[in-house]
């Protein structure tokens, strides 16, 4: 190493000059500089400016000044003050010729000192960001060079845009679609006046629904500045604060203007009632301006591959690490396109708006996933992440809601049935009609019960089983499935595990589950002896017979619970069946409830057997 090597200084603080600008004539004499670039240079600012340039530097220097050329900027070593050689970056800013005179204007900057501010800026920046997360406003700015105007509030430390176009389309748009109440409209001109003309500081108030697109009338008030100083693109900017509703009935304000309220906390996403109500409003919004013919609108849901294995293997809290960065990666994804939304632990939905062609979407699909497989890899080395995800097309599929959801939903099934780690695109030639195919129909589980509750009720039977006997055996499992929304619950007892008790509503009803002991069925139960299918579907591949055997009792999902005695044997099974076309997904509190009350009973049934 060169003794001036050793002599690059390192560490610094913030206080001192990263950055000067000066000017040198044609023998690189300095002619004059900044301020910041005297107290940078010091003294050797009365010499030629090469002979502070590093030797090794030198040519490439004189070369770099000499020729007016297309290059822009070099980084070279110069010694600074007292502070030994530093890394500088020189830009050339503009070069001029006085007389016979070349003068060279340069911006000086260095680069750790560089870094670091840069580093503290982000810092700082960051906090602001957070600030402006738990602010309930809204913002807007017009950038003034492009016309783009912006109206967006902050989440997760970042804009979340809810406009974003040409400030005279806007102006135009939201006139035409009356956004604006009619006494509102001289205030209104006034706020485009105020920013067409740069207005330093402005405050104005307004009756008018721009922030839900024409959905709701609120009063809100503005307040703006124009930023032109030091800024490389001049802005109007301002800060939008909705006020308490007015006297006028028909300005409501309701919970969900705030937009931190309606998301799920554990993600910051839009929770599933909000995404749901604002993905029904953007798809009325398409229907009403006539538009999703040739513009491309994906409806997804997703849903984790093996989540509850990385609990079990990795722990919950690794468990939430994945479902935080996969929230992350799909609201990077969606940026700008559209809402994403968590509906369930590990199961989410994205609205993408203007996606140029499936093209596009695939690869936007394809990148996402293989962030994430190499980010959480990243974290645990032993996880590899995948997904299943289930892809309808607004306006090709069908335009509500409902009917786009259901064929992504059954997509997202038949990526799950086709192995997981993948995406399905509905295509009817390929998959047929969906909405009309028995075997994947689809609907949400019933979230009519909240978790504690399910445990509470699971509680409350054994505790009645085992007050009252085996007597109120009927009774507490008729209970459990009214307030469970299970369809049919069955018993099968015995070395051949006979059905000895059956309620609901079977067509054939197998008489015996041995095949529950068979190795090949056997691997299917986890280490706590429940067997958890969501769609039946899913295991006509691996037991075609049993499956049709399912369908002809109607089952599309079902849970199955082994009991075993002390010794292991298995001497029971519970079978919990949900009938029809609307697959259960079951919850972790559903499994745990059932879970529970199996092993509750099966101690009192052993405990009264032992009495006996
Ligand atoms: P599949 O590939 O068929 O989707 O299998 P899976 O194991 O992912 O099964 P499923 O989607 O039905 O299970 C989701 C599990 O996610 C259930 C529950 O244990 C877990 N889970 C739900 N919410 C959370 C959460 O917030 N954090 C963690 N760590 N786990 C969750
Ligand atoms: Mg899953």
């Amino acid at each position: 190493m060169r003794p001036e090597e050793e002599n690059i200084v390192e560490k610094s603080d913030y206080n001192v000059v990263a950055e000067a600008e000066f000017t040198l004539d044609g023998l690189n004499y300095i002619i004059t500089g900044d301020e910041r670039f005297y107290r940078m240079i010091g003294e050797f600012s009365f010499f030629s400016f090469d002979k502070i340039v590093h030797d090794d530097d030198r040519a490439n220097f004189l070369e770099f000044v000499k020729h007016d050329n297309e290059e822009k900027d070099i980084f070279i070593r110069c010694k600074i003050r007292d502070r030994g050689y530093r890394l500088l970056h020189l830009i050339k800013l503009e070069t001029r010729r006085v007389g016979d005179d070349t003068l060279n204007c340069f911006r000086l900057q260095d680069v750790i000192l560089v870094c670091q501010k840069y580093r503290k800026y982000f810092d700082i920046v960051k906090k602001y960001r957070s600030f402006m997360d738990i602010l309930p406003n809204k913002f807007f700015d017009l950038n003034l060079k492009t016309g783009i105007f912006t109206l967006y509030y902050y989440n997760n430390h970042k804009a979340q845009p809810i406009v974003r176009t040409h400030f005279d389309e806007w102006k135009k748009y939201v006139v035409e679609k009356k956004q604006i109440d009619e006494k509102s409209m001289k205030n209104f001109n006034m706020l485009c006046e105020c920013i067409e003309n740069e207005m330093e500081n402005f405050s104005i108030t307004l009756n008018c629904s721009i922030l839900t697109n024409g959905v709701r009338m609120e009063h809100i008030s503005i307040k703006g500045q124009t930023l032109k100083e030091s800024v490389e693109d001049p802005l109007v900017l301002g800060v939008i604060t909705q006020e308490r509703a007015n006297n006028n009935n028909s300005f409501i304000i309701s919970q969900t203007d705030n937009p931190e309220a309606g998301r799920d906390s554990g993600t910051g996403l839009l929770n599933k009632k909000t995404v749901t109500d604002k993905i029904i409003e953007r798809f009325n919004q398409l229907k009403e301006e006539k538009i999703g013919q040739g513009r491309n609108v994906y409806l997804l849901v997703l849903d984790i591959d093996n989540f509850k294995q990385v609990n079990d293997n990795y722990g919950h809290y690794f468990g939430d690490e994945v479902i935080k960065h996969f929230a992350k990666r799909l609201s990077y994804m969606a940026e700008g396109k559209g809402l994403v939304g968590r509906i369930g632990g590990d199961e989410f939905i994205v609205y993408l708006d203007n996606i140029k062609d499936e093209e596009e979407l695939r690869i936007m699909l394809k990148s996402m996933r293989l962030r994430l497989k190499l980010e959480l890899k990243e974290k645990n080395p032993d996880y590899l992440f995948s997904t299943s995800i289930g892809i309808s097309r607004y306006g090709v599929d069908g335009t509500d809601f409902e009917t786009l959801f259901k064929i992504s939903d059954a997509c997202l099934y038949i990526a799950k049935d086709k192995g997981k780690d993948r995406f399905i695109i509905y295509d009817i030639a390929k998959h047929g009609n969906l909405l009309k195919n028995d075997t994947i129909k689809v609907a949400r589980g019933n979230d009519f019960l909240k978790p504690i509750d399910k445990y509470e009720l699971a509680t409350k039977l054994v505790m009645k089983a085992c007050k009252e006997g085996t007597s109120c055996m009927v009774d507490i499992i008729k209970e459990l499935g009214d307030k469970l929304n299970l369809h049919g619950i069955r018993v099968f007892v015995g070395d051949d595990l006979k059905r000895v008790y059956s309620s609901g509503h079977y067509i054939k009803d197998l008489d015996e589950a041995s095949y529950i002991n068979s190795p090949e069925y056997s691997v299917h139960f986890d280490e706590h002896d429940m067997y958890v299918v969501n769609n039946v579907a899913a295991i006509y591949m691996i037991h075609p017979e049993l499956a049709s055997k399912f369908k002809d009792d109607n089952i599309c999902s079902f849970i199955q619970a082994k009991v075993r005695d002390d010794k292991g044997k298995c001497v029971a099974m519970m079978q919990f069946d949900i009938f029809g076309e609307n697959r259960r997904k079951w919850s972790n509190a559903d499994i745990c409830t059932l879970r529970m009350l199996v092993l509750g009973l099966t101690n009192i049934a052993g405990e009264y057997d032992c009495k006996k």
